[in-house]
């Protein structure tokens, strides 16, 4: 508020930012079961709405034989079989709310593959970016980020190379930060070095392999980057034998973040335990066996996640693909329910003739403009030669096929040569029972 300095007043948007904050310092405190009966009763809401307006939904919960009412209870939340990736495919726009509430205003669209190339389409509203930037502020707060320091961030929604006088948003709403620097992650990997050398961060975002390809290159110009005081890794897991190494070498504490676009931030790393704390003011984050019962702790299981706060697209009990390990009380004292680790989503750098290397941004091509793809899968043989394996939804023709060759061409940013390989239904997992979006054999 003008001419205010203190107490701090803000307004509009920004207020509900600041008031949602507020409450978020709070509610980390409290005691699970406290917790948990509120999002109970927030889910009796969603599951409401959601059955009026979500023609998929109400399916869901008539073949269950279950009412929207006993969502809002452990039991009957318990009895709907989780929504698959195929399930949203197959659901298409009768998985949306025909309605969502006028508060919760405008609505935009996220694709996103996942972790095991299943591309899927999901509505979210301006909540579910209020609530996105809230949990951008607690990893700040969390892990004491001065935002007074230079930031690096490298992703795969920058398009161009460039420096910025603040951090950008969302942290910019509320607090002076300092300069920062966007880098695409498509850069190659040397370029991606001397940027970051000349620039000299104290901050770095990044996914975790991209992460890995700068430590192999630092390794071999025998020079580490200095000056880092915090790396935050997202999009990947990010494997206990690697933070290691990365946290020793850069000679900084990696902050790791469960995200994935449709669902925001799910969880963070605590502070002082490690452990990730699940956000369970919008999420319900269940961790199940083969037999769908809930993991004990140090058991690990797929992960099944419900947005609570979502009323475009009703994602409840829907099976990320994912795995993760049960975690336990943590020390810290946060009532918020812990992971140890998330298992599963990795994903291979490409290498282009001449050596070149980048993170590769396959989940973006549009190959719903050319035909329905409900799973994909790149496999690098050599330096000029991708294998490009589809399960689609009708048969592809050669003109298609040339479509999809030039989608594919300007995403990766190299004329490689693609074939194309067929599959019914599923593409078979790897040796090792994961299931990679790219794999690079180079
Ligand atoms: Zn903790």
């Amino acid at each position: 508020m003008e001419g205010v300095v203190w107490p701090p007043l803000a307004l509009g948007a920004k207020a509900a930012l600041v008031a949602l904050l507020h409450q978020l310092e709070e509610t980390q405190w409290w005691p699970r079961d406290k917790t948990a009966a509120m999002q109970f009763s927030q889910l009796a809401v969603l599951a409401g709405h959601a059955a009026s307006h979500s023609p998929n939904f109400r399916e869901r919960l008539q073949k269950a034989g279950l009412t929207a009412a006993d969502i809002g209870t452990p039991q009957g939340f318990k009895r709907l079989p989780p929504l698959t990736r195929r399930d949203i495919q197959a659901a298409g726009a009768a998985l949306h709310c025909t309605e969502v509430p006028q508060t919760h205003l405008p609505i935009g669209e996220v694709k996103t593959s996942g972790s095991t190339g299943e591309p899927v389409v999901v509505r979210k509203t301006s909540l579910s970016n209020l609530v996105w930037m809230a949990m951008s502020f607690r990893n700040h707060f969390w892990h004491g980020h001065d935002f007074s320091r230079r930031f690096s961030t490298i992703r795969a929604t920058i398009t161009k190379q460039e420096e910025r006088p603040d951090w950008g948003l969302p942290l910019k709403l509320l607090f002076d930060s300092g300069p920062a620097q966007l880098i695409p992650v498509t850069t190659d990997i040397k370029e991606q070095v001397r940027l970051l050398r000349q620039f000299r961060p104290q901050y770095l975002i990044l996914c975790p392999s991209n992460l890995a390809g700068i430590l192999d290159e630092c390794q071999k110009q025998q020079e580490p980057l200095t000056g880092l005081t915090g790396i935050t890794t997202i999009n990947e897991t990010l494997k206990a034998d690697f933070r290691q190494k990365a946290e020793a070498y850069f000679n900084t504490k990696i902050d790791d973040i469960y995200s994935s676009a449709e669902m925001g931030s799910m969880a963070l790393q605590c502070p002082v335990s490690g452990l990730y704390h699940v956000m369970a003011e919008n999420i319900i984050l269940e961790v199940l066996d083969d037999n769908g019962q809930d993991c004990a702790e140090g058991q690990t299981g797929r992960v099944v996640v419900t947005d609570l706060l979502n009323f475009a697209t009703p994602l409840v009990r829907y099976s990320i693909n994912d795995y993760a390990e049960a975690g336990g009380v943590c020390p810290c004292g946060r009532g918020l329910p812990t992971i140890r680790r998330f298992l599963g989503r990795e994903r291979n750098l490409v290498v282009r003739p001449g050596g070149a290397k980048h993170w590769p941004t396959v989940g973006l091509i549009k190959f719903h403009e050319v035909v329905p793809v409900n799973q994909f899968q790149f496999i690098q043989h050599d330096l000029e030669n991708i294998e490009v394996r589809l399960v689609t939804g009708s048969a592809v023709t050669a003109a298609g096929e040339d479509k999809l060759r030039a989608l594919i061409h300007e995403n990766l940013g190299y004329p490689y040569k693609i074939s194309f390989v067929y599959f019914n239904q599923k593409l078979p997992l790897q040796p090792n029972g994961k299931f990679e979006e790219f794999i690079c054999k180079v």
